[in-house]
């Protein structure tokens, strides 16, 4: 095999919690992972040089060793020697900065791609294992489907799928910082935190009306304060009957759950006529085929 072509499944938190900040600066969450029917594509070809060079549809996206792709090249050859040049392309459809785990979905998607590109047979624990180097979304984009996440996100708990929907994603044209959402989150006995546990309840039941009034991101808390206009998007999008309308990871997108079709294709022509979104993409949940994409 010369070449491979793999892709990029984009996340969005259903439920987000934030547990305590921990000694090491990182945080413990709990949240519920959803990957969605959205993805980049990912080019992997060998060459006969020896070098790596990674180009993209994106003018601005870096293409050196700053891109997540670039890094998961070098950590997969801790465990499986590369013997040639690679030339890799990556074609983005996810929105970058987003809260969609963009970089981390190519990344995931790399170790995979170069796991069958060099018939190297590593588990899905041993490339989990290598992806949490580069970033705590890593594993999880590895797993995909539904999941629990915990930890900083590398304890993960495969979960029954959520029910069927159209999901409707409107980023607006404004940029969060991870850091900034992070250090100015306040938790305290005060602080009101998303119901992780009766959300997990309630999953398997495949009830989309009992689960989606339990949707939480708690670090809108932080973000709406900061950036009005991602309550306002809340706001537009409940009035056009969506089920939930939440912030992914943090942010700043926001995506709204709906259970019918036509109502999401309705909203989705409102949000690209009305200058909310930048990016407004209409979707579904998605499931990995565990034969072919694990
Ligand atoms: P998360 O939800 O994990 O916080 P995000 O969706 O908010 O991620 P990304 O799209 O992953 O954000 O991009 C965050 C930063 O990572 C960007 O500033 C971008 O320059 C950098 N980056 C590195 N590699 C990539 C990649 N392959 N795709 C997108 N961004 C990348």
């Amino acid at each position: 095999m010369n070449s491979i072509t793999v892709k990029a499944y984009a996340k969005i938190n259903l439920g987000l919690d934030v547990i305590r900040k921990r000694p090491d600066g990182y945080h413990d969450v709990s949240m519920i992972m959803q990957s969605v029917n959205l993805y980049d594509t990912i080019n992997i070809k060998k060459t006969k040089f020896q070098s790596i060079t990674l180009r993209s549809n994106l003018y601005y996206l870096p293409t050196d060793r700053r891109n997540l792709v670039y890094k998961a090249v070098e950590v997969f050859q801790e465990l499986h020697p590369i013997r040639s040049g690679l030339s890799i392309f990556i074609n983005k459809r996810i929105p970058v900065a987003a809260g969609l785990a963009g970089g981390s979905a190519d990344a995931a998607a790399t170790l995979k791609g170069l796991n069958r590109l060099y018939q190297a047979d590593l588990s899905l624990e041993d490339l989990m294992k290598l992806g949490l180097k580069l970033g705590a979304d890593v594993p999880y984009c590895l797993l995909m489907g539904t999941a629990l996440s915990e930890g900083i996100g590398e304890i993960l708990s495969p979960l029954s799928p959520m029910p069927d929907c159209s999901l409707l994603l409107v980023k607006p044209d404004i940029s969060v910082s991870t850091k900034f959402v992070y250090e100015n989150l306040r938790l305290n006995e005060k602080t009101r935190h998303p119901n992780i546990q009766t959300m997990l309840d309630v999953l398997h039941e495949g009830n989309i009306y009992k689960l989606a009034p339990l949707m939480e991101n708690i670090l809108e808390s932080v973000t709406i304060k900061e950036h009005p206009i991602i309550g306002d998007i809340k706001v537009k999008m409940k009035e056009r009957e969506a089920l939930a309308a939440l912030m992914s990871g943090s942010g700043p997108t926001v995506f709204g759950v709906f259970d019918n079709h036509h109502k999401a294709e309705k909203a989705y022509r409102f949000f690209k006529s009305s200058g909310y979104g930048k990016q407004v993409i209409l979707t579904k949940p998605y499931f990995p085929d565990d034969k072919f994409e694990r």
